[in-house]
């Protein structure tokens, strides 16, 4: 039997706290998204607030939040660069008295709490693709640190409050994510390059574009969280969840080019500093314990979000 569940989901009116919310609500379970609306809008949940299972909650998680749930997905924080450096200092509180204060909540009411962690923690690799087993490469003091390290030591703090206090965690480690309600101007590659390309205006690449990332369409990785959330009290991860597929920025410019069949050009750009020269999921761990691998191909979702793209700036 499917019982409803109430679940929080912090960071809810971002792009993937937002698809998350759709997915719990139409599950039947009552959302609880709590956001301070930094980087997410209320645009992105406006079709859920006349929904009686759905509740905003306009609340930054650095502060201490009393409410009641049975499941915690703790997403807030800034994901791309440009804003999560914005306001570095920011970023780390989010990324640690955030985590200390759902940790803390998680703890009073016997929650489940799972933690939107990020590829990042392993910094610019040596080891392709990247197992969980692996540390990492991360600088400590760089511009990216903020987010690296916030994340880092939030995994950390998951961790010690589940060895100490027995906390049901779940730590997801998110590979790059992409699709319908990515902020437009927020800076990420398939965000910039879709835009961009529909406004026939040049596509930045960063660097000689040799550099590689995976994109994970979002339907898939929403799937990937709720089966983790869901798996048995054993799985704490951390567990990778991406789409294996490796692309190098160039291809990612070429193919969004040939799809919105845009006369745009591509202009090189510096390279931004400690910009990970490569990034690719083993996802191994996620197909074995979880059952779960991305569906969408890249081909499909990128037309899906230019698609909403396209819609998006016809509106403006
Ligand atoms: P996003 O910026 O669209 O969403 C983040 C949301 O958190 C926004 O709605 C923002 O307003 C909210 N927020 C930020 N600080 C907050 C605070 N102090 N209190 C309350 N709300 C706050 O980003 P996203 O892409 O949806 O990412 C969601 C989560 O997934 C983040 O934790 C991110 O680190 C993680 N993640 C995302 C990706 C990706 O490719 N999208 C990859 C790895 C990890
Ligand atoms: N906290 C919260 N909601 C709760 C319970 C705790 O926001 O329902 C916050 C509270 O601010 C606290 C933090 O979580 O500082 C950590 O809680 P914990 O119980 O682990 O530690 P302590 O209360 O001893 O600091
Ligand atoms: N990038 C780029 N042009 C852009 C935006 C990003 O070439 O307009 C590059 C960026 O330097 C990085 C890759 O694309 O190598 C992915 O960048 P994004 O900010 O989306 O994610 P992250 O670096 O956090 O993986």
């Amino acid at each position: 039997m499917h019982l409803n569940k109430r679940v929080v989901v912090t960071g809810g009116c971002g792009f993937l706290g937002s698809h998350l919310c759709d997915r719990l609500v139409n599950q039947g379970h009552e959302v609880i998204c709590v956001d301070n609306c930094f980087t997410g809008t209320k645009q992105n949940i406006r079709h859920l607030l006349d929904d009686p299972l759905f509740e905003f909650l306009r609340h930054d998680i650095t502060f201490p939040l009393y409410i009641e749930a049975d499941q915690i997905y703790n997403m807030a924080c800034p994901a791309s660069p440009i804003q999560y450096q914005h306001d570095p200092v920011q970023t780390i509180k989010t990324s640690v008295h955030g985590a200390i204060n759902m940790l803390g909540l998680a703890k009073r009411i016997n929650a489940r709490i799972l933690q939107a962690s990020t590829s990042e923690v392993y910094g610019d690799p040596e080891v392709h693709p990247q197992p969980e087993s692996y540390w990492g490469r991360v600088n400590p003091i760089g511009l990216r640190s903020c987010y690296d390290e916030g994340k880092r030591c939030a995994e950390t703090l998951f961790f010690d409050y589940h060895r100490q206090h027995s906390l049901k965690i779940k730590v997801a480690r998110i590979f790059n994510t992409y699709g319908p309600r990515m902020h437009p101007n927020d800076g990420r590659v398939v965000s910039n390059f879709i835009v961009q390309a529909l406004k026939e205006s040049p596509i930045t690449i960063y660097g000689d574009g040799r550099q590689s990332r995976s994109f994970c369409f979002v339907d898939d990785l929403v799937d990937g969280l709720v089966r983790l959330m869901i798996s048995s009290d054993e799985i704490t991860g951390p567990i990778n969840l991406g789409n294996p597929t490796e692309f190098s920025i160039l291809q990612i410019a070429e193919k969004i080019i040939a799809l919105t069949g845009s006369k745009s050009k591509i202009v090189f750009k510096p390279l931004p500093l400690d910009d990970p020269r490569q990034r690719k999921p083993d996802i191994s761990l996620a197909q074995k314990k979880l059952q779960w691998e991305p569906a969408v191909p890249l081909e499909e979702g990128l037309k899906r979000t230019i698609s909403y793209f396209d819609q998006l700036l016809l509106s403006e």
